[in-house]
């Protein structure tokens, strides 16, 4: 975080969905939230996970409500928003960062791809987004700034990505269409579509390593965007600075989505 950025969530109130790990983007975003005032509440995905968030979270300043909330499990959303309610009374941002396909669905062909496998990254990569700020809204009436990880993948099509790819695509037309509903409530929705950031998630799509390669070759910038450069962009796209911006995807990637060859 650069130091203009002090304080410029004091007071608010937000929630974090997608910590697995220190290296997960969730958690460089959760930092910087925190650095700039912002109390947080988390969600973590189930038990294999609980205990490294649980971790992590010890570390920040003031309490931070904590719920098991697998997106794929009816209610569990829901039940989460319900419980914030009492604890927070309101809330100002969301920050929504998982997904997740098959391994066997991110490698091959994509033509390839089970229906159960298409459905269930869909499930969970995208239409997760949609019923979170549905479940958020209520808690939004006074305005607020929901955000979620995007990737070039879902406007290009980028070798092994695949179903992610469609997923992401679906994510960020969903990004679009929510903020037209929200915006009359003063809530706006962004992406923010990072370039390759080496986590958990990441090293499941095979060829992972040659696309870090070739952004560092071709990227504008000649190099690969830095976890706390996509945590920075996403501040201020949760914070008041960006207060005239809704149904945006934001390239963090050193400037390689604008490439032709
Ligand atoms: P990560 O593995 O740290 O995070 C993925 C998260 O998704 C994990 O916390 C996992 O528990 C959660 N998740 C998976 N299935 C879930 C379910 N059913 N219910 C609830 N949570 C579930 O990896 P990351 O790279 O930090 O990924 C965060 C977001 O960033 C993802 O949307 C990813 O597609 C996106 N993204 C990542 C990169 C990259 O290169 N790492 C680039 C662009 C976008």
């Amino acid at each position: 975080m650069t130091d203009g950025a002090t304080n410029l969530l004091e007071g608010k109130k937000g929630i974090v969905l997608g910590v697995a790990n220190k290296r997960s983007i969730a958690w460089a975003i959760s930092r910087a939230c925190s650095q700039a005032g912002a109390q947080l509440a988390f969600t973590y995905q189930g038990e294999k996970v609980r205990g490294k968030v649980e971790d992590l979270v010890q570390g920040l300043p003031g309490e931070s409500p904590l719920y098991a909330c697998d997106v794929t499990k009816k209610g569990e959303v829901r039940s989460v928003f319900q419980d914030l309610r009492e604890r927070f009374g309101q809330l100002d941002f969301v920050v929504h960062s998982l997904a997740f396909a098959q391994r066997e669905d991110l490698e091959g062909d994509y033509i390839n791809t089970s229906r159960d496998g298409y459905l269930l990254a869909q499930e969970i990569s995208s239409y997760s987004l949609t019923e979170v700020a549905r479940e958020a809204a209520p808690l939004m009436e006074g305005g607020g700034s929901v955000i979620t990880m995007s990737y070039l993948g879902g406007e290009r099509a980028v070798p092994g990505y695949n179903v992610m790819g469609v997923a992401k695509a679906a994510l960020e037309a969903s990004v679009r269409y929510l903020a037209c509903d929200l915006g009359k409530i003063g809530v706006r929705v962004n992406a923010l579509s990072a370039g390759p950031v080496n986590t958990l998630a990441a090293r499941g799509i095979s060829g992972f390593g040659k696309i870090l390669d070739v952004v560092a070759e071709k990227a504008p910038m000649r190099r690969n965007v830095e976890i706390d450069e996509v945590a920075n962009a996403a501040l201020f796209l949760l914070s008041p600075l960006s207060s005239g911006i809704t149904g945006e995807i934001v390239h963090v990637d050193c400037g390689f989505h604008a490439l032709g060859l």
